[in-house]
């Protein structure tokens, strides 16, 4: 099984897939952790890739495609699949997604899309950074990330909905309701689409 989770900063993408993962025995996959374990590590990629975070900006897709792609081919006999978690985002990348799960005879089986009012995304930023200390939830930074969702990245919504690969789901209220639904949706997936 093959899930994307998608959807604005701070729709819930990051806690919604430890769920997901727990659940179904998929592995998580979240470009930005692996982008944050190469800043914390302070090799010379997470040097490269730190600015982009610090204001907001997407890493080029080139640089951040390779760096899944390297990350992504599994070859545990036990793999059950993936939870992608802020990828794909943007088309270049959903591109290069589906064209390299069709080399192994696969396709993405489903993107959940979480939306969230932005009042309240920027509430659970605020929130989150005054937590974690993390670069990019301060108000400037937040405001940019959300203009380059709406412009580069949502999208990517149409893409998979055009494939009849989508599914909407409110990610307003609590996290159990909202874990509900999303099962709901994956529990429908039929066994010949993973
Ligand atoms: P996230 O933790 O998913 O909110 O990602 C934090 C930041 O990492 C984003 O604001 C981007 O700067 C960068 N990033 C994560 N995933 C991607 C991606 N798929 N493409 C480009 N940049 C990414």
């Amino acid at each position: 099984m093959i899930i994307v989770i998608f959807g604005p900063p701070g729709c819930g993408k990051g806690t919604q897939s430890q769920l997901i993962s727990r659940k179904y025995g998929l592995k998580h996959v979240s470009t930005g952790d692996m982008l944050r374990s190469e800043i914390d590590e302070q090799t010379d990629f997470g040097r490269t890739v730190q600015a982009f975070i610090a204001e907001g900006k997407l890493v080029p897709d080139e640089v951040i495609i390779g760096m899944l792609m390297k990350n992504f081919g599994n070859t545990d006999p036990n793999f059950r699949g993936v939870i992608l978690d802020g990828f794909p985002r943007t088309i270049a990348q959903a591109d290069a997604l589906e064209s390299n799960l069709r080399c192994r005879g696969r396709n993405t089986d489903l993107l959940i899309d979480l939306q969230v009012e932005t009042q309240e995304l920027f509430n659970r930023l605020l929130y989150r950074g005054q937590l974690s200390g993390r670069i990019d939830d301060n108000p400037d930074t937040i405001r940019q990330r959300l203009q380059v969702y709406e412009e580069k990245t949502a999208p990517v919504r149409d893409y998979y909905k055009e494939q009849g690969k989508y599914a909407y789901i409110d990610g307003m209220g609590e996290i159990e309701d909202v874990f509900k639904k999303i099962c709901d949706e994956i529990n429908h997936l039929s066994p010949t689409d993973s």
